[in-house]
């Protein structure tokens, strides 16, 4: 199932890469051979969250399809200013967690570090699609107070590099912020939730596994992948060099209405991770965000899709079912 896209982007390095991503709806739909008259889009300013979609990415679109599953993710269209549209604008309640800027204390013992403000795509149905990452951007001196935090926390046994998407930080500086957080003894684990290798999978770059790997933490790293067309033979070859170096690969995929919410689509994507050595984790329900009310489905169906991929793969391939609720202790497990 795994496409064999073209291998055009293997020689560029992955910051030139995502300077020729698309930030125009009218572009995105010219590059993937999609009348402009089919979809009701709008651009990423009237949207208030911008259009981004690197190229690698637009590349495993379907030519000439305007339901394609990952140009839906990708395409601002009407719907997200729907005058009916529900939905807030932090639905998580995450400025209630944070003791510090650029720090999530949600959950016992773990901590989130919004490591970089921006991401290499915008997810049209993503949480933070509202935050004002300006405030919480990693100065070198919230940096500072962000690691006084973390020492000063004893409990704190893993740091989750969030954002924004971590990749973004050049392999340089994730190198000192990895020898920073190596310093604090009683962190023990290190997780980075990334969707940049399966966007622009040129990012796992050999230094960046080999400096994951010659870590003192046991490193997990969680993609984000929500369909079988996003991934490729390149995203194959990322994952084989991060697994090379000891890495635990684990995936979560957000359940979206008309992209995803198919249990052939989703038994099709957990097979595939694994077979790339990734291991299906969570499958999570959207978050009330507004903007993205189009690609909510009602939890029956998506306990019904549920059972039925419990029933069609081996429990180990079948991602839990969950929902955040904001002030809860974890998240919510629906199955
Ligand atoms: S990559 Fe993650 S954080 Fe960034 S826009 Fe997509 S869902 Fe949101």
């Amino acid at each position: 199932m795994i496409s064999h896209t073209s291998l055009q982007w293997q020689s560029s390095d992955w910051q030139s890469i995502l300077q020729t991503a698309i930030r125009d709806s009218a572009e995105l739909l010219q590059a993937v051979g999609v009348p402009q008259s089919s979809l009701d889009t709008i651009t990423g300013e009237t949207a208030g969250f911008a259009v981004l979609a690197p190229r690698p990415f637009v590349a495993r679109m379907e030519y000439g399809n305007p339901k394609d599953p990952l140009l839906l993710q990708v395409l601002a269209l009407q719907e997200e200013i729907a005058p009916n549209a529900v939905g807030t604008t932090d639905p998580l309640e995450e400025q209630r967690f944070t003791p510090v800027p650029g720090i999530i204390h949600k959950y016992f013992g773990r901590v989130l570090l919004m490591t970089a403000g921006t991401c290499a795509v915008n997810c049209r149905y993503c949480f933070r699609r509202h935050n004002d990452y300006a405030q919480n951007i990693l100065t070198p001196a919230r940096l500072n107070e962000a690691l006084t935090y973390l020492r000063s926390q004893r409990d704190i046994t893993e740091v989750i590099l969030s954002g924004g998407d971590p990749l973004l930080t050049s392999d340089r500086k994730l190198s000192e912020l990895v020898a920073e957080l190596e310093a604090i003894p009683h962190i023990q684990r290190l997780r980075i939730h990334t969707r940049l290798p399966i966007v622009i999978p040129q990012r796992i770059t050999t230094e960046l596994c080999q400096r994951l790997g010659q870590s003192r933490f046991q490193v997990t790293l969680v993609v984000h992948c929500n369909h079988p067309k996003e991934l490729d033979v390149e995203v194959g070859l990322a994952m084989a060099q991060l697994k090379a170096q000891g890495i635990t690969l684990l995936n979560q995929t957000v359940l979206l209405k008309n992209i995803n919410n198919c249990a052939a689509t989703l038994e099709t994507l957990s097979v595939e991770l694994f077979k790339i050595g990734v291991l299906p984790y969570y499958l999570h329900t959207l978050d009330p965000v507004q903007g993205a009310a189009h690609f909510a489905q009602p939890m029956g169906d998506s306990k019904q899709l549920h059972q039925t991929l419990q029933a069609r793969l081996p429990g180990y391939l079948v991602p839990k079912l969950v929902s955040e609720i904001p002030g809860g202790a974890s998240k919510t497990l629906i199955y």
